[in-house]
């Protein structure tokens, strides 16, 4: 038996650093065909250059996933190039945190638009093309933060726990079609994410917790398992974090 990743088409968001770009390479080295998105079209260039200078096959799309057509068009190519989608990860995200009297409203929106907006329009896109196919895997990226909140992560906080909401209810609804869906709550893993907070006292408090952050494969390989798993198994939620993290 394969490994349940070999051949598979992936699309994943925010492929350009941190969670997406170590899932990217995992995926790739288990013989998965990866379709990266993100803005910063260099990176994932490069990036697609170099899997497929290592045998692996990938292609890079620019893709801001706050606009519905950029995110469509990011799906419509992996499937006219390859035929079809059998993993959409919805990934791309930032963590502006600030406390809420601080009126932070341009971050509220972007984390609004980017880790909700942006997992619905992952959604939409794949969904028609998996219900086709009768077959497929979604798998949305949470926290820890969508199950615990605390002082200045609010907002950050209530788009994780929307992310699990749509998750949840996405599992139940897709069932019929033989998709399975997969929400991955990881804590504290060492990427660029701390750079989107803002607020320099934030900042400072955030990378005091980013101290004991573990490695962008721990993520990654939480993904190759739940997509390594038979398809009559659907590993529903992944929680983990530094085993010394609160
Ligand atoms: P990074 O900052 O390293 O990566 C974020 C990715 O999101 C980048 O590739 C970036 O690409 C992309 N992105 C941001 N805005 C947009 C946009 N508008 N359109 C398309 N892509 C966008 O952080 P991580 O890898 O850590 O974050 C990935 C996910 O993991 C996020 O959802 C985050 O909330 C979640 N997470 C991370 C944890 C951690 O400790 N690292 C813990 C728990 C969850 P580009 O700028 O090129 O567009």
């Amino acid at each position: 038996m394969g490994n349940n990743i070999a051949g598979k088409i992936v699309v994943i968001t925010g492929a350009s650093s941190g969670l997406g770009e170590a899932t990217a390479r995992h995926l790739s080295e288990q013989g998965a065909t990866v379709v990266l998105g993100a803005r910063r079209i260099d990176r994932i260039n490069a990036l697609a250059k170099e899997l497929a200078g290592n045998e692996g096959k990938a292609i890079a799309v620019q893709t801001d996933v706050t606009q519905y057509e950029q995110v469509k068009n990011l799906v419509d190519t992996a499937v006219e190039k390859y035929g079809r989608i059998d993993v959409m990860i919805n990934n791309a995200g930032l963590m502006p945190h600030s406390p809420l009297d601080r009126l932070k409203i341009d971050d509220w929106d972007r984390m609004i638009d980017v880790n909700i907006k942006g997992v619905l329009y992952g959604i939409a896109a794949a969904l028609p093309y998996m219900q086709k196919q009768k077959s497929g895997h979604i798998i949305n990226v949470s926290s820890v933060a969508g199950h615990k909140v605390r002082p200045a992560s609010a907002v950050y906080a209530a788009t994780k726990h929307a992310v699990l909401a749509l998750s949840e209810g996405l599992r139940q609804e897709v069932k019929p079609y033989n998709i399975r869906t997969t929400v991955i709550s990881p804590g504290a893993i060492d990427t660029e994410l701390p750079n989107s907070v803002t607020e320099p006292d934030i900042a400072d408090n955030v990378r005091k917790i980013y101290e004991i952050a573990i490695p962008a494969d721990s993520f990654a390989r939480a993904v190759a398992f739940a997509m390594s798993q038979p398809d009559d198994i659907d590993v529903n939620e992944i929680l983990f974090r530094p085993t010394l993290q609160e």
